[in-house]
């Protein structure tokens, strides 16, 4: 590590205590960025890092809410305007019970380069709540949803703030949050991403970050002029991400073997098929069940319950040649990397936010495997929803296949960013410098053109 990298991140920990995602996102962001700021030093005169890493705005507020038998409920609500250089704020909400400031400013910081890759003028923000809808009914879900609209509405708005889905936050969450937002503002606009197809929504949305996920992987094995054609691949998580990443998986005719939920995994030597995944999307999206049930329907699988006590997961030790984690952050640890690496893997594409930690990271460097960083490889569900915005302000929808090749356009412009910055910069086939610079660069030049604000 740099002396200037040192000294930046003592100066981020003890001004942001107890927040070690935060710490450990800007770390790797800040260990790659050595390396411009190097280069240029009117970034490091304009102290432009040191901006980045203090958000816009933090707003934080209480979430009262009375539930279906009549009991009073206090969740905390936030919203992390990172940086509005190049676009209004855009990211996705969290509801989840490990949600805290220090988690969504981690997301809210990765944003703000992931978004910078798409292309699109959208800033960086993140917000949520410590709220968990895992087995509430929909009159819970939706009387939490309006609760937290009555206070975020005065924050966001179409050119302003632009939310949208991510853990706990789907389909069903984004239209409470919209319909509590058109109430109060008396307002149909694209206020929200990841909307109905019925009011407002693009199609494609829904399956943006799997197939984004999959396309970048393909793009890294193109590289190697190889394709997903055959290759066994594991996925874990089994929500909006692993699903589609499964789907576009099997498309390409390559062979996903796992998913996973916070309890456990399942390992399905014979494959997920089309058939596997249609009763995984019920079991998740409609019936909200767990992912053991898929063991207990398709015997070709099997299930192990997930044990915190072991130091890795066994669902990163099998014989694969891609894994596509989609599940949540630091999920694959040195040793899992490790694992993998040693079962075959040689591609690793991220849907999840920052999955891998920092001693992960290394080991897929040190290796030299083809590692797409989720502010990469995952970018394609804020791009799609870049198009929603798009689309909504044209008042115009685009068919599926506009869409869809809009994405893979836009993943495979990703990627080549990627691929051409780590080249200028002296990384060649380093994605994470490639990411973390070429995310920066854009946002950097617009925060000087801008002035010090
Ligand atoms: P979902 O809520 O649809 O699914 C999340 C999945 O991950 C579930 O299977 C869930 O299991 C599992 N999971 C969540 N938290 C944990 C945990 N602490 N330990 C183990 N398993 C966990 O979310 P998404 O699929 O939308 O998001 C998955 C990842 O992708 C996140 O990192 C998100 O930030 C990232 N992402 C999502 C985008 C999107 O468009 N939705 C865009 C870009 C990135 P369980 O049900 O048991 O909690």
């Amino acid at each position: 590590m740099s002396q200037y990298v040192k000294d930046l991140m003592a100066e981020v920990k003890a001004k942001n205590p107890a927040e070690p995602e935060f710490h450990q996102a800007v770390q790797e962001v800040a260990e790659s960025l050595a390396l411009v700021l190097d280069r240029h030093p009117e970034y490091r005169a304009a102290k432009i890092l040191e901006r980045i890493i203090e958000p816009e705005r933090i707003i934080t507020f209480r979430v009262p809410w009375v539930d279906d038998q009549g009991e009073v409920h206090v969740n905390r609500g936030f919203r992390i305007e990172m940086n509005s250089a190049i676009g209004p704020y855009k990211g996705g909400l969290r509801f989840h019970p490990s949600v805290n400031q220090g988690i969504l400013k981690f997301l809210a910081f990765e944003q703000v380069f992931k978004n910078s890759l798409t292309t699109l003028p959208m800033g960086g923000g993140k917000g949520g709540s410590d709220f968990d809808p895992k087995g509430k009914s929909d009159l819970k879900i939706m009387r939490f949803c309006q609760a937290f609209m009555s206070e975020l509405f005065r924050h966001i708005g179409p050119d302003t703030d632009v939310p949208a889905g991510d853990i706990g936050v789907g389909g069903r969450e984004i239209g409470y949050l919209f319909g509590q937002y058109k109430k109060l503002r008396n307002e149909f606009t694209g206020v929200l991403t990841g909307k109905g197809l019925n009011w407002g929504g693009s199609l494609i949305r829904p399956e943006a970050t799997g197939y984004g996920a999959v396309y970048f992987a393909a793009e890294m094995l193109a590289t190697k002029k190889q394709t997903l054609e055959g290759k066994v691949c594991l996925v874990s998580g089994s929500g909006n991400v692993a699903q589609y990443t499964v789907e576009k998986i099997n498309q390409l005719g390559g062979k996903a073997v796992t998913l996973s939920d916070s309890n456990g995994y399942i390992y399905d030597e014979a494959g997920i098929d089309n058939d596997k995944l249609a009763f995984v999307m019920e079991l998740k999206n409609v019936r909200r069940g767990r992912i053991k049930e898929y063991a207990e329907k398709y015997k070709s699988a099997v299930y192990t319950e997930l044990n915190q006590n072991m130091e890795y997961n066994p669902l990163w030790n099998h014989k694969a040649q891609c894994a596509f984690p989609s599940a949540t952050q630091n999920e694959i640890n040195a040793k899992d990397a490790q694992n993998l690496v040693k079962n075959g893997v040689y591609v690793v594409s991220e849907g999840a936010n920052m999955p891998t930690t920092i001693d992960g990271v290394k080991v897929f460097l040190d290796s030299k495997i083809l590692y797409g960083p989720g502010k990469a490889a995952n970018a394609g569900g804020v791009a799609t929803s870049g198009l929603e915005m798009s689309q909504n302000s044209m008042r115009l929808p685009w068919t599926r296949e506009e869409v869809d090749n809009r994405l893979h356009m836009i993943m495979k412009s990703i990627h080549k960013t990627c691929v051409d910055i780590a080249d200028r910069f002296g990384t060649p086939g380093n994605y994470v410098n490639g990411a973390n610079i070429g995310g920066f660069l854009k946002v950097a030049d617009a925060m000087i053109d801008q002035g010090v604000v």
